[in-house]
């Protein structure tokens, strides 16, 4: 049986999603409200909301509204002023939720949260039904860290510290299929490498780490570092997590159908079957794989690997490892996989039979260009 992955069920509908916005995403200067911003995450959410998806929102953006009401234009370091901007601010955020899901008759329902209420068992359930319950009224939470009192406790500890991280619990805490986390990054981004966006990661390994660095912003918090950890948390408790510009028009629904620029993390522990769905969230295949009449409906109908005797050539540079798109004769994109060879290795065994593939990779075991494991259809 072929695998195919038509983006529907887990992928473009998701049961339950945590959207967390940063402060920029919502801001356009210091504590300058993005309204046309605000108006169109709230529609995009509302058309989650309208395909069956649950959304649950976690929000930043109090302590910089605080700020920009106060006419402050750094961030205080007393911890009494930053604690007085988010109370000023956090009023101001939700009127500005509850304005922008008005016209799409949704309700939203303040939920501020320490850390202390996730740490210990008995308040952890207590939220986890709330929230459940909060659902099921049909409305969408609006969660943010209670800084006005979490902020002052003893130790840092007891603090979240960033959204980000306050995000994945939640997620794992209310069993959400993905987190998306939108702020003004695109996605993680190699600056070491090839200056691009990577699409997904499969784990966060210490390169992965090394690649974020601190946020530089005057109302940001947590920066790529905290969004990493983030999904390192979300995604041992099997959760998707997003990493994708909260400016991209239409951003929500086109991450979930693998369509977004962004990046994506893997969810661990997964079956093969459902690895293989992070495939599809490969939005930027470094390059594409052209394969004969012959190998269509091999590897459509019948699920087999891709040999090199299918392949008649490739488009774009990538390197064995890299995910790229395979195209029929007629051009169209009809799968996608993790590629064994690079695009220079692809010229001298395009049409090759299993033992001139062997003659030219002796000590390899594996020869499939792409093995079906590593496969996936459109
Ligand atoms: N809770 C803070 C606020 O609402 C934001 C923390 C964060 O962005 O990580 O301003």
């Amino acid at each position: 049986m072929a695998h195919s992955l038509p983006p529907t069920a887990s992928t473009t509908r998701p049961k339950r999603v945590v959207v967390k916005l940063g402060t920029g995403v919502l801001t356009s200067g210091i504590g300058e409200l993005n309204t046309a911003r605000i108006a169109a995450v709230c529609a995009d959410i509302a058309a989650l909301r309208a395909r069956g998806t649950e959304v649950i929102v976690v929000s930043s953006g109090a302590v910089g509204l605080g700020m920009g009401r106060l006419g402050l234009t750094k961030k205080p370091k007393e911890t009494s002023k930053k604690q007085a901007c988010a109370a000023i601010g956090q009023s101001l955020l939700m009127q500005t939720w509850q304005a922008g899901f008005a016209p799409h008759g949704l309700v939203v329902a303040q939920v501020l949260l320490t850390h202390d209420d996730l740490r210990l068992r008995s308040r952890y359930l207590g939220v986890q039904e709330t929230l459940r319950q909060l659902i099921r009224y049909g409305t969408i939470p609006v969660i943010n860290e209670n800084d006005t009192v979490s902020a002052a406790e003893i130790h840092a500890m007891l603090k979240f510290g960033d959204n980000d991280t306050l995000s994945a619990m939640v997620a794992s805490l209310i069993g959400a299929e993905h987190l998306i986390i939108l702020s003004t990054a695109p996605g993680l981004v190699d600056l070491k490498g090839n200056g691009q966006i990577v699409p997904v990661v499969e784990r966060i390994t210490p390169e992965i780490e090394a690649m974020a660095g601190g946020t530089t912003s005057e109302t940001a918090t947590g920066g790529m570092i905290s969004k990493i950890a983030a999904a390192k948390l979300a995604t041992k408790s099997g959760c998707g997590v997003f990493i994708a510009s909260g400016a991209e028009p239409e951003i929500l629904a086109k991450l979930l159908c693998g369509r977004g620029p962004g990046t994506f993390f893997v969810p661990s522990g997964l079956p093969l079957e459902a690895r293989k769905h992070w495939l599809a969230f490969f939005q930027r295949p470094a390059g594409t794989l052209l394969v004969n009449a012959n190998a269509v409906p091999v590897l459509r109908e019948q699920g087999r690997s891709l040999l090199a005797v299918g392949v008649t050539g490739t488009r774009g540079e990538f390197t064995a490892g890299d995910i790229v798109n395979l195209a029929g004769p007629d051009g169209i994109v009809f799968a996608r996989g993790k590629v064994a060879f690079g695009s220079d290795e692809i010229p001298a065994l395009t049409g090759r039979k299993g033992d001139a593939v062997a003659a030219l990779y002796p000590a390899r075991k594996r020869l499939e260009v792409i093995h079906r494991n590593d496969l996936v259809l459109l």
